[in-house]
């Protein structure tokens, strides 16, 4: 079967030009095939050497969108290959050619390989780039309804019980939205040693088999989340986030000592804004204290 010439005809279209000599890093999709990004495809159509993670996945995802391999091959490259795969892309990226690498989906590096070619490539002052796109991470971040401001990518805490309290007991003062990546099979006991560290009022999204056909986003305190969650025989691919830490009830004391201190300094306005961040407290009440303190009333 004839092959579309993809490189011709999206150069027409678009004006886009040779990929530049280097290591491409190409963001593929999560779920939907049609979330490859147009650069990733012009990545894919010109480098001169392909690598992937999964190969087979790769050139299913080149045919789907008329991408043609031509003459060359896709090289596999995964978190177990030996230094032989990075020794031949050094060398052909030193001879001015580049190259595309893929993972299995998402964005190579994040909880995928890629770093260690990252780092050889940098090592050897040799052009680097990425052609981004889907990530599991940000695209349930974006969904999550939680602060997007800070957050902390944490990856797949650790399998066994001991260690994974150990791992979330660092995170749980963190003040930042909190990812994890967790398989179905332990998103249960992840959300129970949550209640745990983190305690159960913590407000936490679970989502699942995103931008797919069964895409499900989950949302309630993390007690609430573990009763949820815990009767269900899960599949797919799942992204847990979590609140950041609540802050501590602020006594009136505190309230009036912060407040007094900012005032020195500060308009009431300035001192309230500044005063009911720090604090947590609500904005309209810190400014009322704050008149009230201005004024000397006790
Ligand atoms: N590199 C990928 C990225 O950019 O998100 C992540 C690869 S990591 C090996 C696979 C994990 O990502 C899954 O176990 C799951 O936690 C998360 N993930 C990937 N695709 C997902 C999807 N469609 N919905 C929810 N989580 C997903």
């Amino acid at each position: 079967m004839r092959q579309p010439n993809w490189t011709a005809s999206v150069a027409d279209q678009t004006g886009v030009r040779a990929i530049p000599p280097g290591l491409h890093f190409v963001s593929t999709p999560i779920g939907a095939a049609r979330d490859i990004t147009l650069r990733a495809l012009d990545v894919l159509a010109g480098a001169d050497l392909l690598l992937a993670e999964d190969t087979r996945t790769l050139k299913h995802l080149m045919e789907i969108h008329g991408v043609s391999l031509g003459t060359r091959h896709v090289m596999s490259y995964h978190e177990h290959s030996g230094d032989a795969v990075a020794a031949r892309l050094i060398a052909a990226l030193r001879e001015g050619k580049s190259a595309a690498y893929a993972s299995e989906a998402g964005t190579p590096l994040i909880s995928d390989p890629g770093f260690v070619l990252a780092r050889a490539v940098v090592a050897e002052g040799l052009p680097i780039f990425a052609a981004p796109g889907p990530c599991a991470a940000i695209c349930a971040l974006t969904v999550s309804g939680l602060p997007s401001d800070r957050f902390l990518f944490a990856g797949f805490a650790p399998t066994t019980g001991s260690a994974r309290l150990r791992y979330l007991e660092e995170f749980a003062a963190v003040q930042a939205t909190l990812i994890f990546y967790e398989s179905p099979k332990r998103v249960g006991a992840l959300l129970a040693d949550l209640v745990t560290t983190c305690g159960g009022a913590r407000h936490a999204v679970v989502c699942r088999e995103l931008t797919k056909r069964f895409e499900e986003v989950a949302r309630g305190t993390l007690a609430e989340l573990v009763g949820d969650f815990a009767d269900r025989a899960l599949k797919g691919e799942i992204v847990v986030l979590v609140d950041r830490a609540l802050p501590e009830e602020a006594s009136a004391e505190r309230i009036e000592a912060a407040l007094d201190g900012a005032l020195q300094t500060m308009s009431v306005k300035d001192a309230a804004s500044v005063v009911s961040q720090s604090l947590g407290i609500p904005r309209k009440m810190a400014y009322r204290i704050a008149l009230e303190r201005s004024k000397g009333g006790d």
